[in-house]
């Protein structure tokens, strides 16, 4: 890990205590091999307890259990700053707390952490605030105010220009221009029942066009950054400040029709082939947690170097992450079985991403566009070179041509109706604490009737 001081923003980055792989928690679930939330973690989401209908309330994950940080701010004597910083927690409001900034951010997670650490004199009042993740319904971690979709999966990009222009692949401004367009913001979910979308479809040789439902549901692996501090409008992000902007991490699902998407995306891009539903994990996993997972941001020799507002010496050194990310399949005939879920594809962030999140803020913002606590970057499909790292099924099938065959006999081109869907991702790497951001599951129902 780099911890040098001559970068102007270290903050986000630098390591300190709570990311100590020696540190133990007093929740002994938060100890257990390959779990995603050890005490090194400490991601927030919103959440009450399942049928109660008491009001949502920010938690931070531990181990198997939430720590409930309304019942957990009155139960212990928590330093007067923290204690304000945790009122609005209390409250269920993610994005007051996300406006206040990194030292805030940073001094609650280290109290937080001390809190539930073994030998913490905090144990015996904070033991009565957890509540079994079993038993914890989950809701969006924030209000999203604005989604924004990127595009900057270079593998998946290439793979799928690669279906429509065999011979020019990446259009001439890929390696230029972070691409990107306005999402939407009110179908974003948890996951849960995703109803197939009808649409205009227009397959070839089709004349006219027919509405009806969609034919070619798919699925496409992303990770989502939430933004946490605001700027104001006519006022760009530096890339040297775009790391304090960034609150944390989850896993996106963007769920897309391809055959709305192939009838309507010229000349303005996708429309009513995304905005039905996009899915996050519930767990936002801080920017400080993931610290021990910055790598170099490198491009392949012979790449041009990013224009001077999108290169920083920090983000040469450290501006890209070390996440592994998943996609596991369990269809209708699977789950009667009993049969477990299979894994569809594993890749990496690392070797998927053209552009970090540093970026991707700063170019945003460049023409003074203002972003606010809670909007979703979504960073595009994170596809690996090699077989089995396609993170979307048009990938995996090569446009629908190539069946993919599934244990017990199936087949699929894209989604059938009870198709489950789960996304997962996480950091591991010798010398740290492994990073999990959770997961995401979705399950497709038939279209609606009519
Ligand atoms: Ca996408």
């Amino acid at each position: 890990m780099n911890t040098s001081t001559s970068f102007a923003t270290t903050i986000t980055t630098s390591t300190d205590g709570t990311n100590d792989p020696a540190l133990r928690s007093w929740v002994a679930s938060a100890a257990r091999e390959a779990g995603d939330f050890p005490i090194q973690n400490l991601p927030y989401g919103r959440f009450r307890r399942r049928g109660s209908g008491e009001p949502w309330r920010i938690g931070v994950a531990i181990g198997d259990d939430v720590l409930d940080l309304r019942a957990a701010l009155p139960a212990v004597s928590w330093p007067a700053p923290v204690a304000a910083a945790m009122a609005p927690l209390a409250d269920g409001d993610l994005n007051a707390f996300m406006a206040l900034g990194r030292p805030v951010w940073r001094a609650t997670r280290a109290a937080l952490s001390a809190a539930l650490a073994v030998g913490s004199t905090a144990q015996a009042s904070l033991a009565p605030c957890l509540v079994s993740q079993a038993e914890a319904e989950m809701t969006l971690p924030c209000r999203v105010g604005d989604y924004t979709d990127f595009y900057i999966g270079i593998h998946h990009a290439t793979a799928v220009g690669k279906l429509f222009r065999p011979d020019n692949p990446l259009l001439p401004n890929y390696k230029w221009v972070p691409i990107g367009y306005h999402g939407r913001a009110s179908s974003l979910g948890v996951g849960g029942d995703i109803r197939r979308p009808a649409g205009q479809l227009k397959a070839a040789g089709d004349e006219p066009p027919v509405f009806g439902p969609c034919k070619r549901l798919d699925y496409e692996l992303e990770l989502g950054a939430l933004i946490g501090t605001a700027n104001e409008q006519g006022r760009p992000v530096t890339i040297q400040a775009a790391e304090d902007a960034l609150f944390g991490l989850t896993v996106l699902n963007d769920w897309s029709a391809r055959d709305i998407q192939t009838w309507e995306y010229q000349p303005l891009g996708p429309f009513l082939s995304k905005s039905f539903a996009t899915s996050i994990s519930p767990w936002v996993v801080t920017m400080e947690a993931l610290a021990p997972f910055r790598r170099p941001f490198v491009r392949p020799d012979g790449d041009p170097a990013p224009l001077p507002y999108l290169d920083s010496p920090f983000n040469r050194a450290a501006g890209a992450l070390d996440v592994t990310l998943e996609v596991w399949l369990e269809t209708a005939a699977m789950r009667a079985a009993g049969a477990p879920a299979v894994r569809l594809s594993q890749s990496n962030a690392l070797d998927a991403a053209y552009w970090t999140w540093a970026q991707l803020v700063a170019h945003h913002t460049s023409n003074g566009c203002n972003l606010q606590p809670g909007d979703l970057l979504g960073s595009g499909t994170l596809s690996g070179p090699g077989a089995g790292q396609a993170a979307s099924m048009l990938e995996l099938s090569v446009g629908g041509k190539q069946p993919l065959l599934l244990p017990g006999g199936e087949q699929r081109t894209f989604l059938a109706d009870g198709d489950r869907v789960t996304m997962r991702a996480y950091c591991q790497a010798v010398g740290t604490a492994r990073i999990g951001l959770g997961e995401v599951s979705g399950t497709v129902q038939a279209a609606a009737a009519g």
